[in-house]
């Protein structure tokens, strides 16, 4: 037996992703390495001490009525219902702000959050998970956005997560076409996204007395979106979620974006267009045969740069005329 685990340990070393270790994980460092090649290990977004970026609680509060306001601050804008039943909050934004914003809105609302809705599983979105549920927060999400944190399914690109979210930071309510609450004289409505659009786990949160909707990640405000592919995201579905989103909204709807300020059914309607043409144009090079260096030396975006090309969007008009080919090529 003791030759045996020689050679098990030299071969360990000689190669790690052969290696099944024989020491059991922790439980914040599953065995990946056995699981999954090491390619699909690197780039790691997470987690940084609090005195690291993105460390600030939200910085303006957007007062929407009916108890109910927008947060903005660093990572995605938070929704906040405050009243007789309790605090509801959409979104925690960052694991580093996450103690700051949990204090901030405790002040706020006078009390902590007892329901917690993540629009998808994003680290800048749903970052503060394990900090909000440990304070008695429960967790309510898209199925997907539960499997997504917990590593079940492994997410690829540059949104990669090494190692699973904490337990505590998992859902424990999750859903796959959308839940009513009745909270604070609203009915707050999350409804899944009819396809994967940002991420494969977005839903749309609207709170239907005050006619305010959180778009999450599916919309920010006029700028090119991101298409997450590695979380399964595709552009098609920017198209149909907000096809779903203006059938839900009305021209008094104020609509809370993934990030950017306060918008307008009239804002959505044109990024909807923007996805549209974008699309069309890029679909004609396609059917053009240009490759996709000739396709992006196009420039087929161009009209829509001025809008959505702005600097406070990541994603420049080549990056999203990238995606676009490859998903019509596929
Ligand atoms: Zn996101």
């Amino acid at each position: 037996m003791r030759i045996l685990l020689s050679t098990v340990a030299i071969a360990c070393l000689a190669s790690l992703s052969a290696c099944a270790t024989p020491n059991p994980p922790t439980p914040r460092e599953p065995n990946l390495i056995a699981r999954h090649p090491p390619k699909l290990l690197p780039v790691p977004p997470r987690a940084q001490p609090p005195s690291g970026p993105n460390s600030q609680a939200f910085s303006r509060t957007v007062d929407l009525g009916s108890g109910i306001s927008m947060l903005i601050g660093q990572g995605g804008n938070l929704g906040l219902s405050v009243g007789d039943d309790g605090v509801f909050l959409i979104d925690d934004q960052y694991v580093t702000n996450a103690t700051a914003n949990l204090a901030k809105i405790e002040e706020l609302a006078k009390g902590k959050p007892k329901y917690l809705v993540n629009t998808h599983w994003h680290f800048d979105h749903a970052g503060g998970n394990e900090t909000f549920a440990k304070a008695g927060a429960t967790i309510f999400a898209s199925e997907n956005v539960r499997k997504r944190l917990s590593n079940e399914i492994i997410t690829t690109g540059r949104t990669a997560q090494p190692q699973a979210a904490p337990r505590a930071a998992w859902p424990v309510v999750t859903f796959t076409s959308g839940v009513d609450f009745h909270l604070n004289g609203q009915t707050i409505r999350a409804i899944n996204a009819p396809m994967p659009t940002h991420t494969d786990g977005d839903v749309l949160i609207y709170f239907v007395e005050a006619d305010v909707l959180h778009t999450g990640d599916t919309y920010m405000k006029d700028r090119y979106p991101f298409v997450d592919t590695g979380s399964g995201g595709t552009q098609a579905g920017f198209i149909a979620t907000l096809t779903r989103a203006l059938e839900i909204t009305g021209p008094n709807t104020r609509i809370i974006p993934g990030h950017g300020d306060l918008a307008t059914e009239a804002d959505l309607q044109g990024a909807l267009d923007m996805h549209k043409g974008a699309r069309a144009a890029v679909d004609a090079l396609v059917k053009q045969g240009k490759t996709l260096e000739e396709a992006v030396a196009a420039k087929p975006l161009q009209p829509w740069n001025a809008r959505f090309g702005g600097p406070g969007g990541f994603i420049n008009d080549d990056a999203y005329t990238t995606v676009i080919y490859n998903e019509l090529k596929k």
